[in-house]
């Protein structure tokens, strides 16, 4: 068994159970662990710290799997840990519904670095981003099948952070025939495609689901503007609740062509949506030049700041569309405003978002704080997992 010995006085945060050890904390390694492999890690004393899985060519070297001497890292533990993780959703959220989709694991929170894997139908989507994970790539997928009782796993490990590790990405079959086309997937009674080969992320963005949910029960008789609007999340849920007019944009075509085909398999009025193929940033002021205003903004933009390096840059972008879409919203209109970076955090957020609406000349408050469904859970020894966060914002009449 490999070792991975700590510098002086760098045990602190291992202590307190957090899963990662930075390259800098690294002392020595002793033997030649490969990329993956389970390493034993002591303090510069001596003292045992954790097992771990170590990751050569990410700034994170490792990731930690479990905190006591005795445990066995193995088949069975993973298979334990996926199941822990499974047993959880089946008690919270139920599993019977067919066409059900939500997150089963969700790394670090999970006990489970570098591991998440969505259930939409009968499909298993699993994403798979450090050296650690990809280490047990067969246990996961053969784990997951036994303890949900579906066939087929499919395999999306190309999320951006792989480069960091050194990975190339992965995209195909692991167990079972993968579907061909897009699956059905059910959310409060709205019917949506996934196409787990060329959607998003794992296909869907499961994290929002509650936040739609609240969209909608505050839809009724308004004009909604659903920006970065993806399938049409967001703006079928308007729809659904009642909303007099939606407008979708988003800079995908493909998006589009889904959010429209779902208005159609959900029976919604197709003559209150309006689809635009558009750079929300340029679309913005577009409508302020047309005059136009809406009741309720949605703004769900893509990771602008990846990591805190990115924050200045990113915070820009945000400060600029929110404060266009104060501008747009009608007097007493709501504004929901979201940011998915994990280098901005909540704080940090709301002070864009203020600075934004000061620069507009409008006052707001703060309606709602939002943040990933349940199903997305944030270990609080692992704050870094909380990366959503969102705010619904009533501008004052
Ligand atoms: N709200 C959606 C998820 C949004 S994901 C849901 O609930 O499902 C972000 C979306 O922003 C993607 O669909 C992407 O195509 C789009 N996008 C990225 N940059 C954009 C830009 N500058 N202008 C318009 N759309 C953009």
């Amino acid at each position: 068994m490999s070792r991975l010995v700590l510098k002086p006085g760098r045990e602190k945060s291992l202590q307190r159970h957090h899963p990662w050890i930075f390259s800098g904390a690294v002392g020595r390694v002793e033997g030649d662990p490969q990329p993956g492999d389970t390493v034993e890690v002591r303090t510069a004393l001596g003292g045992f710290a954790a097992w771990a899985a170590w990751s050569p060519k990410s700034q994170i070297s490792a990731r930690v799997w479990d905190w006591h001497e005795s445990q066995a890292i193995d088949d069975g533990f993973i298979t334990e840990r996926v199941r822990a993780a499974v047993d959880h959703r089946r008690r919270q959220f139920g599993f019977d519904e067919p066409r059900a989709a939500l997150r089963l694991l969700h790394g670090e929170a999970d006990g489970l670095p570098g591991v998440v894997a969505d259930r939409y139908g009968r499909l298993l989507v699993l994403q798979l981003s450090s050296a650690g994970a990809w280490r047990w790539r067969d246990t996961i997928a053969a784990a997951l099948r036994e303890v949900t009782g579906l066939d087929i796993v499919f395999e999306r490990s190309d999320a951006d952070v792989l480069t960091l590790e050194g990975l190339e990405p992965r995209v195909g079959p692991l167990r079972g025939k993968a579907p061909e086309g897009s699956i059905e997937i059910e959310e409060a009674g709205l019917v949506f495609e996934v196409d787990p080969v060329q959607g998003h992320k794992t296909g869907f963005y499961l994290d929002q689901r509650d936040n739609r949910a609240l969209l909608r029960g505050l839809s009724d008789g308004r004009s909604v503007l659903d920006c970065f609007s993806y399938s049409g999340g967001f703006a079928l849920n308007a729809l659904a609740g009642g909303a007099s007019r939606v407008t979708a944009v988003d800079s995908s075509a493909d998006a589009l062509a889904a959010a429209q085909r779902h208005v159609g398999r959900n029976r919604l009025a197709a003559d209150r949506v309006e689809l635009l193929e558009a750079d929300v940033f340029k679309q913005l002021r577009r409508f302020r030049d047309e005059n136009r205003h809406f009741d309720i903004i949605v703004l769900d933009p893509p990771k602008f700041a990846p990591t805190a390096a990115h924050a200045e840059k990113a915070a820009r972008a945000y400060k600029d569309i929110n404060l266009w879409a104060f501008k747009l919203l009608s007097p007493g209109g709501l504004l929901f405003t979201f940011s998915c970076s994990g280098g901005v955090h909540r704080d940090l957020f709301q002070k864009i978002v203020a600075g934004a609406a000061a620069d507009a000349g409008v006052d707001a408050r703060v309606l709602h704080h939002l943040a990933a469904a349940p199903d997305h859970p944030v270990s609080l020894r692992f704050p870094e997992g909380e990366y959503l966060k969102g705010l619904v914002l009533e501008q004052a009449p």
